[in-house]
């Protein structure tokens, strides 16, 4: 089957500019040489630290952000590189989903014209056959056909997040970019998001990358699990093989870190030492080996490869070559 998207050695390095002519006197080195794919009706979960690129990403396969490096595939269509001419019978198969449901909505706009904009712009649907269309979508994110005519204020957070989700919905997408979009919501409410998006992806066949820092999400609505270090992905394979038993040292320190429900429950004590170094001037070899407990001398010099360490999963690091 053709994933829904594809990213070939995707890379990013913004400049540091200098001086009146600002010439790049160094570059961050934000994402580089990322791989994974999404099939459809999936949810690729991206984790790590922040800083370590993962919404960089994210903003390279919206187009918010254009890549140094690599390929943007979807549905098999190489879009990297694509003006926006020719990228626009693809925009409306890639829609977005924002961590603040506070900042992202138009707070001059009443919900009615938010959800409806998408469907005026696209389909130039007008007057009763609008209306049906922004009532539908607000009931299949759970929301009264009368709040079309309130302002987002109005709203708590959680129905924000509702309202952001029936405007991704509006252009019927394959594949929906969710960067963190419970964070900002109370605990109570981040799970009914997440069952939503869940029924969603189920009824519309949607396929989810969903940025996230929180490993009990990632849990509740993850498939598979791509963790991100530096830049870089250490390790990527399905959902509950990747938490239950990691295999890279920093997914190990990740889930070692997590709060889990079953205090009686069997865990790593793997714990991280010092910060995340600066993706200016990443380490030399793995770029984890300034705070790996099972440092060797050739993790300082040469780059351990993502390779298979058990079916369908992979991971970077020496210790874990046959
Ligand atoms: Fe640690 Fe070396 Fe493995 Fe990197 S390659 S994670 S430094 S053991």
């Amino acid at each position: 089957m053709t994933p829904v998207l594809e990213v070939d050695r995707l890379v990013k390095h913004f400049p540091i500019l200098r001086g009146i002519l600002r010439r790049p006197v160094a570059w961050v080195r934000a994402v580089d040489g990322v791989s994974f794919a999404i099939a459809p009706g999936e949810t690729l979960c991206l984790v790590g630290e922040s800083g370590c690129g993962k919404s960089t990403v994210a903003r390279l396969v919206l187009r918010l952000d254009e890549p140094t490096g690599g390929a943007i595939r979807l549905d098999g269509t190489d879009v990297t590189g694509l003006d926006e001419r020719e990228f626009a019978p693809f925009r409306r198969r890639v829609q977005m989903v924002f961590q603040d449901p506070y900042a992202s909505l138009n707070p001059r706009l009443k919900v009615g014209q938010i959800v409806g904009e998408p469907l005026e712009n696209y389909e130039g649907l007008r007057g009763k056959a609008l209306e049906e269309r922004v009532a539908g979508l607000l009931a299949k994110v759970g929301l009264r056909p009368e709040g079309v005519g309130r302002y987002p204020f109005e709203f708590s957070g959680g129905q924000r997040q509702r309202i952001g989700l029936a405007r991704a919905l509006a252009l019927n997408p394959k594949l929906i970019v969710a960067d963190e979009p419970v964070s900002a919501l109370d605990v109570s409410v981040q799970a009914q998001v997440l069952n939503l998006m869940m029924d969603l992806q189920e009824e519309f066949g949607l396929a989810y990358l969903f940025v996230s820092h929180d490993l009990a999400v990632v849990e509740h609505i993850g498939h598979r699990i791509a963790v991100m270090y530096l830049g870089e992905i250490v390790e990527i394979g399905p959902k509950q093989v990747v938490l239950d038993e990691p295999k890279h040292p920093y997914t190990r320190a990740l889930v070692a870190a997590a709060p889990i429900p079953d205090p009686r429950a069997k865990r790593d004590t793997l714990v991280l030492e010092g910060d995340v170094p600066s993706p200016l001037n990443p380490p030399a070899g793995c770029r984890f080996h300034t705070r790996c407990p099972f440092v060797m001398d050739r993790c300082r010099e040469e780059t351990p490869r993502l390779r298979e360490v058990s079916p369908g999963r992979q991971a970077a690091c020496h210790l874990l070559e046959a």
